[in-house]
């Protein structure tokens, strides 16, 4: 298992499938337990993760982190990914010849890990994966059942940042994948 995700980033570290390729640093798999319950979907590498190739270790990487502490989950217990692996220049959002050439990396990631739970971390984790007529101010909170797997879609962590009274549904919605 631990292989599979280590021949999955070895592809990804030479990937040339879109045009973000031309502007990373390094790019970021994700990381976590290889058999993590819970999985973490986010959107794309922000500067921070594309410095270091790791996952949410930025400023929204430390909401994160002060949540899940919140929550008694350990980071190493849970995996952490995003849409795209590799940084969108400025910290665009992902473009969907982007999302479309770099989804099936994502997908490999969710066979081999098979978590139960996946929460879906904004608008781009939610609508690559149920469909863009979704939309978190309509989604957030609500468990999504698709293939065996419960989705809870929720903010961004970096939208807590722009926005502080979205703090306490954000809670709410990540209480809810403990219960
Ligand atoms: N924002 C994301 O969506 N993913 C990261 O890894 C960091 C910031
Ligand atoms: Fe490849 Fe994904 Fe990076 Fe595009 S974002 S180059 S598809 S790894």
């Amino acid at each position: 298992m631990e292989n599979k995700l280590e021949d999955l980033k070895k592809e990804i570290s030479v990937c040339e499938k879109c045009k973000l390729c031309k502007t990373r640093n390094k790019t970021v798999l994700g990381e976590g337990y290889e058999e993590a319950k819970i999985m973490f979907i986010g959107e794309g590498p922000g500067g921070d993760e594309d410095l270091q190739g790791r996952p949410f270790v930025g400023k929204a990487g430390k909401l994160m982190d002060q949540a899940l502490l919140g929550l008694g989950i350990e980071r190493k217990k849970i995996y952490i990914t995003n849409i795209v692996k590799c940084r969108p220049p400025q910290n665009r959002t992902p473009e969907d010849d982007e999302i479309k050439a770099c989804i099936g990396y994502l997908m490999k990631q969710i066979e081999i890990i098979r978590p139960e739970k996946i929460v879906l971390l904004g608008n781009t984790a939610l609508k690559s994966i149920m469909g863009k007529e979704y939309s978190i101010t309509a989604s957030r909170g609500n468990w999504i059942e698709k293939s065996g797997i419960k989705y809870m879609p929720t903010f961004h962590p970096a939208a807590l940042l722009r926005d502080e009274s979205k703090k306490i549904l954000f809670w709410e919605d990540l209480k809810k994948i403990t219960e």
